[in-house]
């Protein structure tokens, strides 16, 4: 159980005490204000061995306990989340001309996200807070793991999604039992009325970037691609970016394992974005190192999960990509939707438009010449069965047939 030291703003620094606020920050309120978990490093440096993981961890994001914000292990579900295959793609890798490639499967997780490993944890807060309601905006995802993990408990889940999230995903949420609103408007519309009513009605709000756990979840992807390559961790990583969460998480999760002494350097983070939902990219492109100045949009994009124009966690994922010397890159739609494509034909995982949108952020830096000789891991954040509808606008229609040998032979010719 990782004892927490504080919480700390990543705009002004106050720092408070674990359970001094709730949510942000707030003499820089919600956008801004978003607070960072902090640990005592020092005793965990002292009292920690890397390799105890290794020989006894539970085969699950659990194994890394003592580094989540958890109080105890007794609320920790049944459910399987994290230590998602990593698999070596060498064919691959010698045809973009790296020297390794690692693919990170996390459509793998219970409910088919990433965001299972931040729902895990904020399900188990609101059991130590005796919050006996659970709430989250969300463009899909992270609503369908919260209902998902709520779901083997007593907690109740409140869901607010755009009224355009993708079928399966929607159905997933009816499923788990959730209580589902489909608001007429955009997720950042959407995130601002969970909020309202997470407030009035004292529900536990899991929204991206408002609760400081989430990014403790999220971390959990760094540890294990770290661990899976035995702690030599790979010169550069790609992942999609929509609020900034995930990269944030990542981001945080390597720095930690360097400040216990486990990594002996932090690889390049790429955080990838959809062309017509790229705020952090262009936040970060005019980051001086001092005040993240950034502007909200209209965003459009095929990859749902990543249609963000309105980032939460925007200063989060604006700075740490800035200290440990990661970048943006932006790809379009038909670069989003070729590269699902080339991915499952390639290694045989099928992601949804924003899983691969980090191959598409990898392919254009190796078409770029980028990459030449370097070792790469891309994180596949959701499995392509929550969307089919996009990856059928760009592959062909199968071939109907009558029922004989005949019919076959005459189509093959
Ligand atoms: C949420 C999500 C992302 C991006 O995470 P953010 O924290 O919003 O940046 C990427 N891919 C998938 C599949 C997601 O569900
Ligand atoms: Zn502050």
């Amino acid at each position: 159980m990782g004892t927490i030291r504080g919480l700390h703003c990543v705009t002004c620094g106050a720092a408070y005490g674990p359970n001094d606020v709730e949510y942000t920050c707030p003499s820089c309120g919600p956008r801004r204000g978003t607070l960072e978990v902090r640990y005592d490093y020092e005793t965990l440096k002292a009292s920690l061995d890397r390799d105890a993981f290794q020989r006894s961890g539970p085969r699950s994001q659990w194994r890394y306990l003592p580094l989540l914000p958890v109080e105890s292990d007794a609320y920790i579900q049944p459910l399987r989340v994290g230590w998602t295959p990593l698999y070596n793609v060498s064919d691959v890798a010698a045809r973009l001309g790296l020297s390794a490639l690692y693919i990170k499967d996390d459509g793998q997780n219970p409910t088919a996200s990433y965001k299972d490993r931040a729902s895990s944890v904020v399900v188990i807060k609101a059991q130590e807070k005796n919050k006996p309601v659970v709430t989250c905006a969300s463009t899909g995802n992270a609503a369908s793991s919260l209902a998902g993990f709520a779901a083997s408990t007593s907690l109740e889940t409140v869901i607010f999604v755009p009224e355009t999230a993708p079928e399966a995903k929607v159905a997933q949420l009816l499923v788990y039992g959730a209580r589902v609103f489909l608001v007429k408007g955009s997720y950042d519309v959407a995130y601002d009325l969970a909020a309202e009513a997470a407030e009035a009605f004292g529900w536990y709000n899991r929204s991206a970037a408002v609760n400081p756990f989430m990014v403790e979840g999220k971390k959990t992807g760094a540890l294990e691609l770290a661990e899976q390559l035995n702690w030599q961790v790979p010169d550069v990583v790609f992942v999609g970016v929509g609020d900034g969460s995930v990269i944030s998480g990542i981001c945080k999760g390597f720095a930690e394992l360097k400040m216990l002494g486990w990594i002996d350097r932090i690889p390049e983070v790429v955080g990838v974005q959809a062309e017509g939902s790229a705020p952090i990219a262009v936040a970060f492109a005019a980051y001086d190192g001092k005040d993240v100045w950034f502007e909200d949009i209209e965003a459009a994009t095929v990859a749902d999960s990543i249609c963000v124009g309105k980032p939460r966690d925007i200063i989060k994922a604006v700075k740490y990509v800035h200290t440990h010397g990661g970048r943006y890159v932006t790809v379009s739609d038909e670069a989003i939707l070729d590269a699902i494509i080339r991915l499952a034909r390639e290694t045989g995982v099928f992601a949804e438009p924003a899983g691969a949108a980090a191959y598409a952020g990898l392919l254009a830096c190796a078409a770029a010449g980028e990459l030449e000789g370097a070792s790469a891991g891309v994180f596949i954040t959701g499995n392509g069965l929550k969307d089919v509808s996009s990856a059928r606008q760009v592959v062909g229609t199968p071939t109907i047939v009558e029922p004989s040998l005949r019919a076959i032979e005459e189509h093959l010719k």
